[in-house]
């Protein structure tokens, strides 16, 4: 069977992906094993609930969010976050006036250990323009409408700099196991187009 016949049935962006790795096996760019260990990876081990964890962590040990405030890499590694892409991560505190939110300008960049890898509208033109524009447009069109005298600042990630949102605790959870404020916690409100709801 020739490569063509092989890939004609699959969609667009598989038959993309598979006649690069062909490019590249060709030219004995790729290590052994590298493609399966990455996609086990990426299914099994980069997850947002990753990084919910750390946000619950945070909410109940002070100790805890004042080392991710100011290193967030050996904060997260510290729970076993930690890997490519997630070298330098910063993490971004919400206040009771001021909201973080990420965006990556140029391509699609994430913390990958702890928020998983992107989801398909953060990689959109769309978001990637028009968040930083009119970010409070934005974000209501995406469901949270956050009052006039909240700042919303909009971090664009870079190739060295990955960032997770670190949002406010909501009234009502005195007292919650860690893992019951960690549910609270989905990709998107790391990233900061959405809040935790109790
Ligand atoms: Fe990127």
């Amino acid at each position: 069977m020739t490569d063509h016949q092989s890939t004609s049935n699959m969609a667009p962006k598989a038959r993309r992906a598979r006649a690069l790795e062909t490019a590249l096996a060709d030219k004995n760019l790729i290590p052994e094993n590298y493609v399966e260990k990455i996609t086990q990876i990426a299914e099994h081990k980069w997850d947002a609930k990753n990084g919910a964890m750390v946000v619950a962590e945070a909410w109940v040990d002070s100790e805890f969010r004042e080392r991710l405030r100011t290193n967030a890499t050996a904060a997260c590694a510290e729970l076993g976050f930690s890997g490519p892409q997630g070298e330098y991560i910063v993490a971004l505190e919400n206040t009771a006036t001021l909201h973080n939110v990420i965006v990556c300008t140029l391509c699609s960049c994430t913390a990958w250990p702890v928020l998983g890898l992107p989801p398909d509208w953060y990689k959109s033109f769309e978001y990637r323009a028009r968040v930083v524009r009119e970010s409070r447009t934005v974000l209501r069109e995406m469901g949270l409408d956050l009052p006039a005298e909240i700042e919303i600042r909009v971090w664009d990630t870079t190739a060295e700099t990955r960032y997770m949102v670190l949002p406010c605790r909501p009234k009502g959870t005195e007292g919650w196991s860690k893992e019951a404020l960690a549910d609270l916690i989905t990709q998107n409100v790391l990233i900061g187009v959405a809040l935790p709801e109790v």
